[in-house]
């Protein structure tokens, strides 16, 4: 174990980082429509990829410099082969409080059992329909009867509590809203609902395709009154109901284009090509890669993600004139 090099992480506004978010592969098997175009992206190739052992030790050194909570993510990076054992190295690293997943669900059938063994603590579900074609179009994958299974095999194996993820997009898929919080009560699970974001490929986003963080609560409230609940800690994205009736689930919104949170922002990003990025809608990435791949020492490491993070963004510009949406595909970053 690497010494606790100091207390805390901290950028230029005083913002502890806490949360680092892991993307382990930039290919995916489904083509959301607001995360990559139908044609894919072409893919980094493997040795622009950092290694798991490379993944690891630069798991600790963030871990040492403060660092409590990991979350894996891609692309989908149960299509990374090796990532249970990768999971087993992250859940051994003293000093992590929270190892978290996310991913579509696709390959959970299979993994939810080696995941929940590996020491993974909880895991995130990406899903924005609940109707087999609506899905399908939204993904290109005829594959909602295996994410359920996915769901079930998560809760079967205890890799709770179970968030689900939809991204609400006007005209697409808004009319699902109270659908989710009616399967989130039937199968006790968080439904958190995120509002879209310009972070499509395609760079088909409009504002007008936002359905906001208010919008949803009042579609939910109106059939199934919701009561404000406290956040489990002051960095969470998402605002959390609980039913007012007291049934079981949860519903979490996240309404980062009308209601940003990033003045408590704990969140910064290790792509899988070895780059930080220090906010989702950075402009410019650090290459942590090269450096590690020049044979720099771990003070040199350390140095250079201290200065990586006093150049911390303080917040998105999307509600800015002079927006401009990054480069990178969601794919490419892990969310
Ligand atoms: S947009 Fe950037 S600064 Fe804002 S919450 Fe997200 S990662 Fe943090």
């Amino acid at each position: 174990m690497l010494p606790l090099y100091r207390p805390s992480l901290t950028d230029s506004y005083g913002r502890q980082i806490k949360d680092l978010r892991i993307s382990i592969t930039d290919r995916c098997n489904f083509r959301c429509v607001y995360c990559m175009p139908e044609s894919g992206v072409e893919w980094k190739k493997k040795s622009e990829i950092l290694s798991y052992e490379e993944l690891t030790y630069l798991a600790e050194i963030f871990v040492s410099l403060g660092v409590t909570k990991l979350r894996v993510t891609g692309g989908e990076p149960l299509l990374r082969r090796g990532v249970i054992n990768f999971i087993r190295s992250l859940a051994s690293i003293q000093g992590l409080e929270d190892l978290a997943l996310t991913t579509n669900a696709y390959f959970l059938p299979e993994y939810a059992e080696r995941l929940a063994k590996s020491g993974l603590k909880r895991i995130s579900i990406s899903i924005d329909s609940l109707k087999p074609k609506a899905f399908e179009l939204l993904t290109k994958v005829n594959a909602l009867g295996r994410v359920l299974e996915g769901i079930d095999a998560a809760q079967k194996y205890n890799l709770t509590p179970i968030k689900i993820n939809m991204v609400v997009m006007r005209h697409i898929n808004e009319s699902e809203i109270v659908d989710f919080a009616s399967f989130a009560r039937e199968k006790n699970l968080i439904a958190r609902y995120i509002e879209y974001m310009p972070l499509d490929g395609p760079g088909e986003w409009s504002r007008d395709l936002v359905v906001s963080g208010r919008e949803i609560f009042e579609k939910i409230n109106a059939v199934y009154p919701l009561m404000l609940l406290s956040p489990n800690h002051k960095s969470e994205t998402a605002k959390r109901f609980g039913f007012a009736d007291g049934a079981g689930g949860e519903i979490g919104i996240i309404a980062p284009v009308t209601e940003p949170f990033c003045g408590a922002c704990s969140r910064i990003r290790l792509t899988a090509d070895g780059q930080i990025r220090t906010c989702l809608f950075s402009l410019s990435e650090h290459n942590l890669r090269d450096v590690l791949r020049s044979g720099a020492s771990l003070e040199q490491i350390r140095q250079f993600i201290i200065n990586a993070v006093l150049k911390k963004e303080d917040g998105h510009k999307i509600n800015k004139p002079d927006f401009v949406a990054p480069e990178r595909t969601m794919s490419c970053i892990g969310g």
